[in-house]
């Protein structure tokens, strides 16, 4: 291993400090004492600016489900930027690729493509607002639906329901239209629900919670939301740009067989491209310009090469789906069992959570369930836990509060490898 101070990383992040805030493009980037810098990666590993090789569960926070550089979008991309980069103008690609997704995605009766999650869910948003007529929303605490002001929030003091700001720059007035709520808390939904119906236009969920580590939702939960907001004509936002053809390829409404009002789409439906995408009930979305009220543009919007990324990685998965979805829920089990058997013999107080290709350890000893729950896992052995498996050249996201991801592409003994790795990370903590 380059010692690590004479790294290129660590040149390059003194350079990108001066120039970049921190020294990242995306606050969970970076993490002690400096960042790995990549120079390319292929498959189910990269490579960084040393020529280390890395195996790689972030998968870009879930982008990736082919793991890096898919042939069939490398070449996809490739042919596309041959005939022009951006018209400005609609093309055929993004009619074929509105069917392709409806036809994954029966809810999504229309679609409107975009750039990113943050754009996509704060435009569904909007878009419930207008169809509505009504201004609050709701989301559960620790639901993470991208960095735009009206999501950015958290619960309030007490046991108030009004949002605070997660962030400096939000007004608290627009923090008070949103509403948080607990996940897996039926009750405590619903009854915010019925008291708020007059004034609440939409429910925003991550059908399953991705970005306090993976959190399934309890039996019934999505049953009950469904249920709730149709009775009050709010609508059911599911945010599924982690969810979406990674639980299923119909993603977690086919796999728990609920149909919001609006699914948001992102990750990856681009196959490694920015491109996202929300859609839903014909009539909510003919509420959008230029044929309804309902404003929301963008000019790279629907761009040839994300759409051509996209048109590859969906077809891709379409064509694979019948061995792939099995295969990826028979290594996340293998890799949830391998990791609690770890867990059980370090004696360690953790828990391991996840559904299909995702997982994560939280080090605390109750069940994780919801926000407060995750809440209180020692941090600091998550810190030792990461570094420790970056030692042994594993690359996982660099927080407590996210999820590990499995591609196609890691292989039966690189799943091997890895749980023997958790397990060294795992005994050095107890140790
Ligand atoms: C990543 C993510 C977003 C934000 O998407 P960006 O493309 O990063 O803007 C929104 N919601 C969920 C559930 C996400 O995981």
């Amino acid at each position: 291993m380059v010692t690590r101070l004479a790294s290129k990383s660590h040149q390059l992040y003194r350079s990108a400090r001066e120039l970049i805030p921190g020294g990242v493009n995306s606050p969970v980037r970076t993490y002690p004492p400096y960042p790995l810098f990549v120079a390319s990666a292929k498959g189910s590993r990269f490579r960084t600016a040393d020529g280390e090789e890395y195996l790689d569960f972030c998968m870009a926070y879930g982008a990736l489900l082919e793991g890096h550089a898919l042939q069939e979008v490398v070449e996809a991309v490739k042919a596309a930027a041959e005939k022009g980069t951006i018209y400005g103008q609609p093309t055929e690609m993004e009619v074929e690729l509105a069917s392709l997704i409806k036809s994954i995605v029966p809810s999504m009766e229309m679609v409107r493509l975009v750039n990113s999650g943050t754009e996509a869910t704060m435009h569904s948003l909007r878009l419930a607002r207008g169809f509505t007529e009504k201004e609050k929303i709701l989301k559960f605490e620790g639901g993470f639906h991208g960095s735009h002001d009206a999501v950015l929030v958290k619960a309030g003091s007490g046991a108030s329901i009004l949002g605070a700001p997660n962030s400096e720059g939000i007004p608290k007035s627009t923090a008070k239209n949103t509403l948080v709520a607990r996940f897996n808390d039926e009750k405590l939904v619903t009854k915010i629900i019925r008291d708020h119906a007059d004034e609440l236009a939409a429910v925003i969920v991550e059908p399953v919670m991705g970005n306090m580590g993976p959190i399934p939702p309890r039996p019934g939960f999505l049953e009950t939301l469904r249920k709730v907001t149709e009775e009050k004509r709010v609508v059911l936002i599911f945010d599924e740009i982690i969810t979406g053809f990674r639980m299923a390829l119909g993603g977690a409404q086919q796999y728990y067989k609920i149909r919001p009002d609006i699914t948001v789409l992102g990750k990856i439906l681009g196959g490694g491209l920015p491109i996202a995408a929300f859609g839903g009930r014909r009539e909510i979305m003919e509420k959008l310009a230029p044929i309804g009220g309902v404003y929301q543009a963008g000019t790279y919007s629907g761009n040839p090469i994300s759409v051509a990324a996209s048109l590859a990685s969906l077809n891709s998965l379409k064509k694979k789906a019948g061995q792939l979805y099995p295969r990826l829920e028979k290594i996340g089990d293998r890799m949830r069992r391998g990791i609690a058997d770890h867990i059980e013999s370090t004696k360690l107080k953790a828990q391991v959570n996840g559904v299909g290709s995702m997982f994560q350890v939280f080090f605390t000893d109750h069940p994780v369930t919801n926000y407060d729950s995750a809440k209180i896992s020692d941090t600091g052995r998550f810190q030792r836990y990461f570094q420790s498996l970056l030692a042994s050249r594993v690359f996982i996201p660099p927080s407590q509060f996210e999820s590990c991801f499995l591609a196609t592409t890691h292989s039966d003994d690189e799943v091997q490898v890895t749980l023997e790795a958790f397990g060294n990370a795992l005994k050095n903590l107890a140790g």
